[in-house]
């Protein structure tokens, strides 16, 4: 098997992929190149093509022996063809402020509402993977995202589900960033996610935000004072700085108003852009080698998908 040709462009990828042969090709190679074609519910590989109705039969009985390229992937259960799904994976994966239901909408003429739901399950194959602690140094800071709660008086803050949300983010600088929300901006609550995301030793910057005292217990911790200035030398947190004007500039401008619940997918949106900018060795990415990560994400994400339908309240998926 040949590894299939990517397209260069989002223009050449809407026709390259307007092909089903194109799409199978591309999503066999991505799932079972190593296997050959495998049962998604026994794992046989002795399966059968059947070339009018384009499923795979497994020679072993059992339920669900009729299987399509979509069975297992985020694409389960959607009748709208490869040829939507995949532009929209370009898209979104490759617009740097992210790219709306409405857009989605308007460019590939599905409903706005399939949209939305497409976009969620995209947003699937953009979670990371644990690549363990990050060394070097490390940046470490939170922000606050949407609500207007910093006026607001305290008990009626609490019975807001606009509250602003808050994101915590730790990056290695010249390399990966990983966000999260949290609940608070407790020592308890930020001191853990250092220890879980940086290596002892490692250089770390803060603010002078009290919940980080004692990070010096095992990092070399240093501090910059924001109300001083905002950079000393090398004590600065301008990395993550920058990586949250992207998100907010993604959020407020594209996206408008998102539900706390969905935040953390709106992240992982943005962290898969940030992260994959670059090779390891400093080269840029391009859309091409972007979209290829992102489909290589396809497969294995159902049950969070069910999740996420599971938890949109009132929302019944609309094909
Ligand atoms: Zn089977």
């Amino acid at each position: 098997m040949n590894e299939p040709h990517i397209p260069a462009t989002l223009q050449a990828a809407i026709i390259h992929y307007a092909d089903p042969k194109n799409c199978m090709e591309l999503l066999i190679w991505k799932r079972w190149r190593d296997t050959g074609v495998t049962c998604p519910t026994c794992g046989s590989t002795k399966v059968k093509f059947m070339e009018k109705h384009q499923r795979w039969q497994c020679s072993t009985h059992h339920p669900l022996r009729q299987f399509s390229i979509k069975t297992g992937t985020i694409f389960e259960d959607s009748p709208l063809g490869l040829d939507k799904w995949l532009p929209a994976m370009w898209l979104i994966t490759n617009a740097k402020n992210g790219i709306s239901s409405w857009e989605i909408h308007r460019a590939l003429g599905v409903s706005q509402k399939t949209a939305w739901f497409m976009l969620h399950r995209i947003r699937l194959t953009h979670q990371g993977k644990d690549s363990g602690k990050l060394g070097g140094h490390i940046e470490v800071d939170e922000t606050f995202i949407g609500g207007k709660a910093r006026n607001m008086h305290a008990s009626k803050r609490a019975n807001n589900p606009f509250e602003k949300a808050v994101v915590m983010g730790v990056l290695k600088r010249g390399g990966e960033v990983r966000a999260t929300v949290v609940q608070n901006r407790e020592k308890s609550t930020l001191q853990p996610i250092v220890e879980k995301h940086v290596r002892k030793g490692s250089n770390v910057y803060t603010d002078e935000l009290i919940s980080y005292w004692g990070l010096d217990e095992k990092f070399a911790h240093q501090v910059i004072n924001h109300a001083e200035k905002y950079v000393d030398g090398n004590i600065h947190t301008n990395g993550l700085e920058n990586f949250w004007s992207l998100l907010k500039r993604t959020l407020k401008g594209t996206y408008i108003s998102v539900e706390p619940f969905h935040l953390f997918r709106y992240l992982d949106e943005q962290m898969f852009r940030y992260n994959n900018r670059k090779h390891a060795d400093g080269e840029l990415m391009n859309d091409a080698e972007r979209f290829d990560l992102a489909v290589a994400g396809i497969v294995g994400k159902r049950i969070m998908y069910k999740q996420l339908t599971g938890k949109t309240e009132g929302a019944t998926e609309p094909f």
